[in-house]
């Protein structure tokens, strides 16, 4: 008979209420022994072909059954560079759990019944950090390409995973990125009690002995042009500048005080402190009745730190996401959503933002909505949602946090018009190399093709190494 899978460990709802302590405690080496023992070993796998940089998942899961973890580690780092941070925020049961044979067909997410590839691969990688395990993976292989030099801009996994491939294959790479910490979305964005932060810090540690140099707090676009990085000797420039614009809803009263982009809102936590004012400077305000709205991962976010805010000052918790379509259709984790509801977070679901209404100081008081339906599927899949007639309802609102949507940062687009781009301000590449309009210079993850994850960021920055390293290599 089939073993039910191993059950992974978390903090009680309680014992995270009020802190940014990580929630998904994983599994430990006895857990992810049995768990990866639960893999047939089909003959023809098709997990490694739902995951996007195709880890070949059979062999790894082998691996760790016959307590081999740093075989395990480097079938991993084969293919992905981040597998501690992978293991945390993959969405898995999109990707690689759902390819899994034990998922049903035609089932929009995986079964519980999948195995848990995702927290396996979090064991390995986080027993690699724990060991100071260096694999194959993260260290030169090559020093025929000591007097090149490229030029990685941004931070996040696509400038990061793309670093660390060029050092690798003996290229002196210079990092640049325009905030004072290093990581992108991964530290900006993503909570702590998702992603603690010495899982960055080690990633980060690693590319910097493996040469990569850094340099924060520099906008590249503002303190140099692209051209100014050709003219300094750079062979060739890496674009990994992500989709930090927020796009906002465009309906009356968005203006209103105590209104959030998620971004600002995340960044002013995550980056800047702001749960710990006084001491940190760098307030957020707090509301009693807290709206988010939105249903991807960046509004589960917004919504489980800002019912945490609440309850770390005292204030009884009241945060609701609100979301135009059903939870079916909702594009976050389901595990986010799953923790979210855990922690009390209220989901109206249906619910159209219309206007916001502000109180005689300018303070948004009220968010007015619209009751909606789902018609018909629209190009990706899902229902539309469709507005009832005459359906406007209230819903008390002191605070609001819009997560409706990420867009290109054009801060180096809009200066560079040698880049050819989307009608979304995304830059334009070869769907295999990764080359931009302009000769030598490259794009991978969110700034191609928009809001992404992480794993596809990292998939993009390892194929434009690769093109890299044959372009300098021949020239
Ligand atoms: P980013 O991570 O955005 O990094 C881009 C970096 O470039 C930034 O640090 C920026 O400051 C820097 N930069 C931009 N312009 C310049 C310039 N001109 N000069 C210098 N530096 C510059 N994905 C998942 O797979 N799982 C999740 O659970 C998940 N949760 C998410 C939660 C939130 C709140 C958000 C916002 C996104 C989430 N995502 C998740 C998506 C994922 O984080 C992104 O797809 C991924 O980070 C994209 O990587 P990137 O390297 O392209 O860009
Ligand atoms: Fe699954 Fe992501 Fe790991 Fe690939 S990288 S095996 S998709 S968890």
């Amino acid at each position: 008979m089939k073993k039910e899978p191993v059950v992974i460990k978390e903090l009680s709802a309680a014992k995270r209420e009020n802190n940014f302590s990580e929630v998904v405690l994983g599994y430990d080496e006895a857990d992810a022994v049995e768990e990866a023992k639960r893999c047939i070993q089909c003959k023809d796998p098709k997990c490694s072909q739902g995951c996007p940089v195709g880890i070949d998942i059979k062999k790894f899961l082998f691996q760790v059954s016959q307590n081999d973890y740093q075989g395990a580690l480097t079938t991993i780092r084969e293919n992905n560079n981040f597998p501690s941070v992978c293991g945390r925020v993959c969405p898995a049961e999109y990707q690689c759990r759902k390819a899994c044979v034990f998922t049903k067909k035609d089932s929009p997410f995986a079964s519980d019944q999948a195995i848990n590839i995702n927290f396996i691969e979090r064991f390995v990688g986080d027993w690699g950090m724990r060991n100071a395990v260096v694999s194959s993976q993260q260290s030169v292989v090559s020093s025929k390409n000591n007097d090149k030099k490229v030029a990685v801009v941004g931070s996040g996994p696509a400038g990061l995973c793309t670093a660390g491939e060029l050092a690798r294959a003996g290229i002196k790479v210079k990092l640049f990125e325009s905030l004072h910490k290093l990581g992108g979305v991964l530290r900006y964005g993503i909570p702590t009690f998702r992603l603690p932060r010495d899982i960055m810090d080690f990633e980060i540690e690693q590319l910097k002995k493996l040469g990569v140099e850094m340099v924060p707090n520099f906008v590249v676009g503002k303190a140099a042009s692209v051209q100014d990085l050709f003219d300094e000797g750079y062979g060739s420039v890496f674009l990994g500048l992500g989709a930090g614009v927020p796009t906002f809803m465009g309906i009356k009263g968005e203006s209103l005080c105590n209104i959030y982009s998620a971004n600002e809102f995340l960044t002013r936590v995550n980056l800047l402190g702001a749960d710990k004012f006084p001491q940190n400077h760098t307030p957020v305000n707090i509301g009693k009745n807290i709206i988010i709205i939105g249903g991807g991962n960046t509004a589960m976010d917004s919504a489980r730190v800002a019912i945490r805010l609440q309850r770390m000052n005292g204030i009884a918790p009241n945060t609701t996401v609100c979301y135009r379509r059903t939870e079916l259709e909702m594009p976050a984790r389901r595990l986010e959503i799953h923790h979210a509801k855990e922690e009390g977070i209220i989901f109206k679901f249906l619910a159209q933002p219309e206007e916001l209404l502000g109180d005689e100081n300018g303070y948004v008081k009220t968010l007015r909505c619209l009751q909606c339906e789902l018609g018909e599927p629209d190009q990706n899949g899902r229902r539309r949602p469709v507005i009832m007639p005459g359906s406007e309802f209230d819903l008390p609102c002191d605070q609001l946090v819009i997560a409706a949507g990420l867009g290109a940062n054009q801060v180096l687009t809009s200066v560079t018009p040698e880049l050819k781009l989307d009608k979304w301000g995304d830059v334009i590449v070869d769907k295999e190399t990764m080359e931009t309009s302009m000769k030598k210079v490259f794009a991978g993850g969110d700034i191609v093709g928009g809001e992404g994850t992480v794993i596809e960021a990292m998939r993009m920055g390892k194929f434009a190494a690769k093109a890299i390293v044959e372009q300098l290599s021949v020239k």
